[in-house]
Formats: structure tokens, C-alpha cells, sequence
């Protein structure tokens, strides 16, 4: 499955943020039978819907969509130079689809900055010079192998001048994915660069910048059009261990409206380019996730291959119309439920059941 990487300088509280996301524990409750990784944390992407759709169906059992997390331990400054535990961070982040940065905006005179100054801003901008400088390197290796290779084969030259596209620039200090809209990343794929990856920030704050609007929005304008979170490591650690409502009374005590790990998963599940659709019956309601702009076939064959292949139609209605509608029989009579083909493309919270052949 897809995953975000998560990387952050020393003492920002990664490790705190990712023994919540580990104890959280939704895949041993969901599926006892999965094996996870050590270095892998799990949250369930918070859906309601599901909740409306089982009372509907009356179904037995909720089964939510996750993401997954992993920890990549290690980045320090002069990463890309095989300092510390540079070389294996950077093999480890490649494996994963995303990078989600804990940024430390908490100030605690007792733990100590390894820069002596709490400085957001200037924490992502020595992860990012880490990364580019790791990807120039690749690139000054990759450059020269594809010139040689596109002399022998024609079909090479494409990639070729992209990864030179590339390197102007990183050679400007930005990140290739910034560039997003003006570079093939198809070319660059087989390269596996780093900056081609989205970015996620996780501002990991107290309360006296939790509930100040003006300080997030600055925070979040600096690394727009990047993807963010506010959350309180030491809280959410806090509130796993807490019965639900215990829990939301600590969250309505610093003025949140949801956990940050809910959070977290809500704006990861964006990041990776996901969503999700919605199926349902007597057994479980559910929800299955796929990358967005993805055809009902495709979107079939996430539940099975055999779908996929022999896929003949879905039928189709969306969250909104069957929750107004309060069953399925009164969805159809007011016409409500289509029949969509192959080249449909799903729509967030279409509730679908697949006709297929097998
Ligand atoms: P890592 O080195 O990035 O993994 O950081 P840790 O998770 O080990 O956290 C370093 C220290 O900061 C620990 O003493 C944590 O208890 C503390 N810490 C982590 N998150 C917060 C936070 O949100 N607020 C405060 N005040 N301290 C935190």
C-alpha cells in the first residue's frame, strides 16, 4: 500500500507522533490477520458515512480505510554526504510515496533544539536542501549514462533532456515537485527522485498556537501549496489512551474539534492523491480506496482482480441521495440509483455495488 514517510530533525517529536500512531492499533482490531511492520503506523481515515450507511444496511461491522505511515529515522544535516545514518534515510524515503515532515513549532526550554532556536521555517529548508542535494547528485550520475544511452537509442533522448530540465531545477534550490506542472514526471520516473514527492507538514505545536489563527495561517501560507497539520504530539499520545469521550473532552479543553491524528490521516489520504468509495450490505459497510480520477473497473478491481477483468457495470448512488433517500428501494424509486459503464470515473462517496462476470 501507499505510504508517507515521516522524517524531521532530532528532538521535533517524530518519535512521539509515531508511538500514537502505532498504538492506535486499528489494523490488529480490523484485520487480525495482516502483519505490520515495526516501523509501520496505521490510522483509520475518520468516515461518518459509514456509520449512516451500516445503520441503513445494518450491517455488522464498520470497516474504515487507513494510511500508513512509516518511520524513517535518521536525517541529519549533510545527509546527502552519507553523514549519519544519511545513506540508509535516503534509501528508505525513496521506498515511500510522500514525505511528511514534523516541524517543531512547541516551545520547551527543556528540550533541547539542535540548532539552539525553535525555527520552523528554517527546520523544512535544511530537510529540503538535503533532499535536492541528494537528487543532484543522482542526476549528475544519471545525466551523463543517459546522454551515452540516447546516442544508441533514440528513444532514450526524451528522458534524457528532461533529467537535464530537472537538474536547472534543482541548480535553483527548488524541489522538483513544486515544478510539478512543468516537468514530465513520467520521464524522470525510472530515476526515483526524492523532490518529485508531494510533501506533507506535520507542525507539531502547543496549545497557545493551536488556537491562534493568524500564527497557523502564516505557517500554512509559508508552505502552501504543500499539504498541512496542526497537531500536539504529547496530546495525541495522550488522547489513544483515553475512552472517547474522556478523549473529547480533553480535545474541547484546548479548543480542537477533532483529534490530530484524524487530521493527519484526513489531509495524508489528500496527499498521496487518494480517495475513497463506499460499499455496503448486511455483512460490513466499508470503504475502499483508490487513487483519484480511477475508472469504475479499476475502482472494481481494489476488491478483486476478477472484478476488474470481467467488469460488466456499477451500480451507482451517491452518499448524499441514499442518505436523504434512507434506503436503497427509495434511492432507485426516485431514480436516484444509475448504471454506470467502464469509462466511468468515481466520484467521492458514490456507494457501489459491481456487476461483473467471473
Ligand atoms: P524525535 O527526536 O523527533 O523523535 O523527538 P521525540 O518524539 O523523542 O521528542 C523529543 C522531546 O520533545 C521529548 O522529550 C518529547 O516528550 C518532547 N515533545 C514531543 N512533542 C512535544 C510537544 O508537542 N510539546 C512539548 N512540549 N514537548 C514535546
Amino acid at each position: 500500500s501507499l505510504t508517507l514517510g515521516i522524517v524531521g530533525l532530532p528532538n521535533v517529536g517524530k518519535s512521539t507522533l509515531f508511538n500514537a500512531l502505532t498504538k492506535n492499533d486499528v489494523l490488529a482490531a480490523n484485520y487480525p490477520f495482516a502483519t505490520i511492520e515495526p516501523n509501520v503506523g496505521v490510522v483509520e481515515l475518520p468516515d461518518p458515512r459509514l456509520n449512516r450507511l451500516a445503520d441503513i444496511f445494518g450491517s455488522q461491522r464498520i470497516l474504515p480505510a487507513t494510511v500508513s505511515f512509516v518511520d524513517i529515522a535518521g536525517i541529519v544535516k549533510g545527509a546527502s554526504e552519507g553523514a549519519g545514518l544519511g545513506n540508509k534515510f535516503l534509501a528508505n524515503i525513496r521506498e515511500a510515496e510522500a514525505i511528511c515532515q514534523v516541524v517543531r513549532v512547541f516551545a520547551d526550554d527543556d528540550v533541547v533544539h539542535v540548532d539552539g532556536r525553535v525555527d520552523p521555517l528554517g527546520d523544512i529548508e535544511i530537510i529540503e536542501t538535503e533532499l535536492i542535494l541528494a537528487d543532484i547528485q543522482t542526476l549528475e550520475k544519471a545525466v551523463p549514462r543517459l546522454e551515452k544511452e540516447a546516442k544508441k537509442n533514440k528513444e532514450l533522448k526524451p528522458q534524457h533532456e528532461e533529467a537535464i530540465k530537472a537538474q536547472a531545477v534543482l541548480d535553483e534550490g527548488d524541489t522538483l515537485f513544486s515544478k510539478k506542472s512543468t516537468l514530465d514526471f513520467g520521464l524522470l520516473r525510472e530515476l526515483n527522485l526524492m523532490t518529485t514527492k508531494p510533501f506533507l507538514y506535520v507542525f507539531n505545536a502547543d496549545e497557545s498556537v493551536l488556537t491562534d489563527d493568524a500564527k497557523k495561517q502564516e505557517l500554512r501560507d509559508a508552505v502552501a501549496p504543500a499539504d498541512c497539520v496542526f497537531l500536539d504530539a504529547k496530546v495525541e499520545s495522550e488522547l489513544i489512551e483515553l475512552e472517547p469521550d474522556e478523549a473529547q473532552e480533553l480535545l474541547d479543553s484546548i479548543g480542537q474539534d477533532e483529534a490530530g491524528l484524524d487530521s493527519l490521516a484526513r489531509v495524508g489520504f489528500h496527499t498521496l492523491g487518494l480517495q475513497t468509495y463506499l460499499t455496503a450490505g448486511p455483512k460490513e459497510a466499508r470503504a475502499w480506496t483508490i487513487p483519484q480520477g480511477a475508472t469504475a473497473p479499476q475502482a472494481a478491481g481494489v476488491i478483486h482482480s476478477d472484478f476488474e477483468r470481467g467488469f460488466i457495470k456499477a451500480e451507482i448512488v451517491s452518499f448524499a441521495d441514499l442518505d436523504d433517500a434512507g434506503s436503497m428501494a427509495e434511492a432507485k424509486s426516485r431514480g436516484k440509483v444509475r448504471m454506470e459503464g467502464k469509462d466511468y470515473v468515481m466520484a467521492d462517496g458514490d456507494v457501489v455495488e459491481f456487476r461483473f462476470n467471473v
